[in-house]
């Protein structure tokens, strides 16, 4: 079953002389336990893709079903909570709240969720991606690697069926990128749902799954062996 499905997605901005099309007609999906990359140069709708499928912003036309969910037909409030239960958002600058520690980075959408803090799925994610040291650390004590990990962390806290990482790499020196991209590649093995949004060849070659788009539209889409 599709974890994700995009259908006939237009995007456009502004008006008259000054409209942008910046998704045009896309359409794919991805299957659960998929790990696929979305490749494009600057400006070629990647953050505008990302924001749809993210319920940010509102298509023009088209749609986007999460998880059988259809989200633009969702109020704003319905939304916000389907987008913290859904999907593990990561992006590129870390977004950890400075004044919590990891651990507390990582617990936090289980509060806003109302639920209770399960310290056993804590524990097991602060092991798994090897925070140990660090769990009791602000965001400005730790290294960026170290930070993108306590945020791959909090997204997959809630176990969401989909991960999107928007630039997870690209505030990255080389070694904290390969970590990372080790990590997605885990996540992956292990059952996960991974979309990885980057401008980056090497990058997406990593993924299992290359979909490349260009001025707003999908022009390749072929599997890594
Ligand atoms: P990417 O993330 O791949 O660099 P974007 O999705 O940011 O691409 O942009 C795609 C196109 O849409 C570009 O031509 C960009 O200038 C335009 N665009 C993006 N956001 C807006 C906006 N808020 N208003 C007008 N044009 C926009
Ligand atoms: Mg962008």
């Amino acid at each position: 079953m599709a974890v994700l499905e995009v259908k006939d997605l237009i995007k456009k901005y502004g008006q008259g002389e000054s409209e942008v099309i910046a998704l045009d007609q896309v359409t794919f999906s991805v299957e659960r336990g998929e790990f696929v990359a979305i490749v494009g140069a600057s400006g070629s709708g990647k953050s505008t893709l990302m924001n749809m499928i993210g319920g940010i912003d509102y298509p023009t036309s088209g749609s986007i079903i999460i998880d059988g969910n259809e989200i633009q037909r969702m109020r704003e409030d319905e939304l916000a909570i389907f987008r913290r239960r859904n999907l593990g958002i990561v992006y590129q600058f870390y977004n950890l709240i400075p004044t919590l520690t990891a651990e507390e980075n990582i617990a936090l959408p289980w509060k806003l969720d109302g639920r209770k803090e399960n310290k056993a799925r804590l524990t097991e994610i602060v092991q798994m991606l090897g925070l140990e040291n660090r769990a009791k650390h602000l965001p400005g004590q730790m290294s960026g690697g170290q930070q993108q990990r306590v945020a791959i962390a909090r997204a997959i806290a809630a176990q969401p069926p989909v991960i999107l990482a928007d630039e997870p790499t690209g505030n990255l020196d080389s070694a904290s990128t390969q970590e990372i991209m080790e990590i997605l590649k885990g996540l992956h093995e292990a059952g996960h749902s991974v979309i990885l949004i980057t401008h980056d060849n090497e990058i997406a070659e990593q993924a299992k799954r290359v979909v490349r788009i260009l001025d707003g539209k999908i022009v390749e889409d072929y599997v890594n062996t």
